[in-house]
């Protein structure tokens, strides 16, 4: 591939709802740009950007792909991003390295979920967009009807530059609005046949090309005076004038075909090539110097000193670390030492590496505008930034959502507990959406992800990738207990056998304190009834006993225990004995003392539009929720709840099923809280079926 820098790339991101049809069109492109001579099939798991075993079994995209092609002397960038929830994580990357959006829509479904996701993540960054109608051949396809529930449902700028002759099976060319002329495809879409309009459509034609002229003449004065007065309109005009109002987001240009048929797909990326904005078209990026805090830009041009960020981290056992990186500004060269501004730290890059699905070339540098991948380095993580050692700028942070999702990871061969968290350690590197955490409590290892599917992408990793077969399972719940009633009671132990025997004996109070003030020792032996030095061995006894409760053997909380008498005996008594008159003490005591369970409750923020609120709140009720108070925010409402935890390991699914994935939440640890009796005695009998089978 030649070199390409500034005006001549473009930065591309396809979105869409799953199985819209990215990873199809992106064969065909890939074909047609005669980077590959055959177009693989999802169906077939021969695709480019689709080539993990993961991804090939659920024929879904999970992770995004660069896939870079040269059209019309431009090099395009092509991202392709995984349409899947759970995989989010990677689409927020994607966006920081692209100059617009490629909005992938079935001709069939129309706006999903999906859809609506992408435009709205598409909106926040203020990234031009073109929308694709694709599948035009497919049974049921309506292009119309899709593109009127897209201006109704996303944006009036909607505007259809592009419109299908004929559909479904009979689909076979297309209009386009600019140059006002037909076009049929021949030879499997590569080439295409140029024609005059069909007189049936012309009616169409006319009154579509209105819409766009008018929509295009809000940001050209020039364009809207010729438009009034009814003149020609010039086609460099036209061109110029669209090229700006893309740019500008006022106008959302349509384009339609069929990626499977590789129909339309030629005039898809000649639109790229000339109407997309380069790099050098977006405005400079704003960060901070990170020695004097203060702000900085970068406008993209190669005279500017170096910058740029990783957007996303491959691990891979054998080779390494790989970093894909967007570079902002300047040049960066191979055998040049990197400074990764966001740690202050420098180290030498591996290889330097243009990126086309499992394919790789290496290059020798990477220029302000384009996209490439670092090999072999460490010390680099997703949206660190990376600069010129003497000119400084770190760009803000990648934001991510917080992984919520639960499952406990246990290695089903004993002793791979080690090679868990180290492939833990290195997948979690790629992906910042899933978490993983010792629970101390239940002394399991709990991974935290975006979903179901998220979780066991990532089991399958650490077995494909690093040889540690796991099993995910619901977590247990850290149950704790304390007492609701107070008692005094004493623990002796004395054992008297042959030489010389043993003697501990301690009077208690046990009584309950707020909750999570966790645990009060108060000593209040007078006249030595117990020796100083065996004091400590007495709460040491209590301890430990606390350690597990006696209802259930969960671990005691929030009580208070008072040592205010006992007795000893010169010879026989030691540590040993008063611990264990303690530990005796103690449990004694707590039979006594009205025990209960208590457990973990999470403060639940849900952000659900008006019409799912009923499903939602029934749902959090039946979850033994209470509904703290609703507040409307930007057309949403906003639910918080306290749910007990143990209800909501799995909510991000259950949640996206009630109500289409148009929901979302976060959801913090608040308190703890005691269980109802009903629901007690189930765990205290489960907890003693399990014990007696130890
Ligand atoms: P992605 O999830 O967006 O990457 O979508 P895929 O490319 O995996 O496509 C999902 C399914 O739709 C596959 O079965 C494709 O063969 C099919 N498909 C993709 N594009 C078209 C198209 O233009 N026409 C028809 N009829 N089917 C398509």
């Amino acid at each position: 591939m030649k070199k390409h820098e500034g005006r001549s790339i473009r930065n591309i991101g396809f979105f869409s709802h799953a199985g819209a049809g990215k990873t199809t069109l992106s064969e065909s492109m890939l074909f047609n740009a005669g980077v590959t001579t055959r177009r693989g099939k999802v169906e077939e798991g021969n695709t480019v950007s689709d080539w993990e075993p993961e991804e090939i079994k659920r024929r879904l995209s999970i992770d995004l792909s660069v896939i870079p092609f040269e059209w019309k002397d431009r090099k395009v960038n092509l991202i392709d991003t995984p349409g899947y929830a759970d995989f989010i994580g990677n689409v927020m990357g994607a966006l920081r390295a692209i100059d617009g959006g490629a909005l992938l829509v079935c001709a069939v479904s129309g706006v999903e979920v999906g859809t609506e996701r992408s435009w709205k993540s598409l909106q926040e960054k203020n990234l031009p967009v073109v929308i694709f109608i694709n599948k035009i051949d497919r049974e049921g396809a309506n292009y119309e009807k899709v593109l009127k529930s897209l201006q109704e449902k996303l944006s009036e700028r909607i505007t259809p530059l592009f419109l299908p002759i004929g559909k479904e099976s009979d689909f076979r060319g297309i209009i386009n609005l600019l140059t006002q002329k037909a076009y049929y495809f021949e030879k499997e879409g590569k080439g295409v046949r140029e024609e005059a309009v069909p007189d049936e459509m012309k009616e169409a034609v006319a009154e579509f090309r209105e819409a766009m002229l008018e929509n295009i003449a809000e940001t050209s004065d020039e364009l809207l005076n010729m438009y009034l007065e009814g003149k020609t309109i010039e086609p460099t005009l036209l061109e110029k004038s669209l090229k700006e109002a893309i740019r500008q987001r006022k106008v959302f240009p349509v384009l339609c075909g069929s990626g499977l048929l590789n129909f339309g797909v030629t005039l898809f990326m000649d639109f790229m090539a000339d109407y997309l904005p380069s790099p050098e078209d977006m405005p400079p990026v704003s960060g901070i110097n990170p020695k004097t805090n203060v702000p900085a830009e970068r406008v993209p041009a190669r005279e500017a000193p170096f910058s740029a960020q990783v957007f996303k981290i491959i691990s891979d056992p054998y080779v390494g670390k790989l970093a894909i990186i967007r570079v902002y500004s300047g040049l960066l060269s191979a055998d040049a030492r990197l400074y990764n501004a966001t740690r202050d730290s420098e180290e030498k890059i591996g290889q330097l590496i243009s990126l086309r699905g499992k394919n790789q070339e290496i290059i020798s540098e990477v220029g302000a505008g384009d996209i490439a991948a670092l090999a072999k380095i460490s010390g680099i993580y997703t949206g660190d930034s990376l600069s010129d050692k003497n000119d400084p700028i770190v760009f803000p942070v990648i934001e991510f959502p917080e992984p919520n999702y639960l499952a406990a990871v246990k290695p089903l061969s004993r002793g791979d507990e080690d090679k868990i968290s180290q492939a833990l350690g290195r997948l979690l590197e790629e992906d910042f959406t899933i978490k993983m955490e010792r629970n101390t409590d239940t002394k399991e290892e709990i991974v935290a992800g975006l979903g179901d599917i998220h979780l066991d992408v990532l089991a399958e990793k650490m077995k494909r990738k690093f040889g540690v077969d796991v099993s995910l399972t619901v977590p247990r719940v850290s149950y704790k207990e304390t007492i609701k009633g107070s008692t005094k009671t004493e623990g002796k132990y004395k054992r008297q056998s042959g030489g010389r025997g043993q003697y501990g004996h301690c009077w208690i109070e046990l009584e309950p304190i707020a909750r999570s003030e966790g645990f009060e020792f108060v000593d209040k032996i007078v006249g030595g009834s117990i020796p100083r030095n065996y004091i400590p061995s007495v709460e040491k006894g209590i301890l430990e006993a606390m350690q597990e409760g006696i209802l259930a053997g969960y671990p005691v909380t929030d009580v208070r225990v008072t040592v205010f008498d006992g007795s000893f005996h010169p010879v026989d008594s030691s540590d040993m004995a008063f611990k264990i008159a303690g530990s005796m003490a103690f449990k004694k005591a707590s039979q006594d003392a009205n025990p209960v369970l208590l457990e973990p409750i999470v403060n639940c923020e849900v952000r659900v539009p008006e019409d799912f609120m009923g499903d939602v709140i029934g749902d959090l009720n039946s979850r033994r929720g209470k509904i703290l108070g609703m507040d409307p925010e930007d057309g949403v409402q906003i639910i918080r709840a306290q749910v007990p935890m143990a209800e909501v390991f799995r909510y991000s699914v259950d949640l996206r099923s009630i109500t289409q994935g148009r929901a979302s939440f976060i959801m913090r640890f608040s308190h703890y809280e005691e269980i109802p009796a009903q629901i007690a005695e189930g765990i205290i009998t489960k907890a003693q079926r399990e014990k007696a089978q130890e």
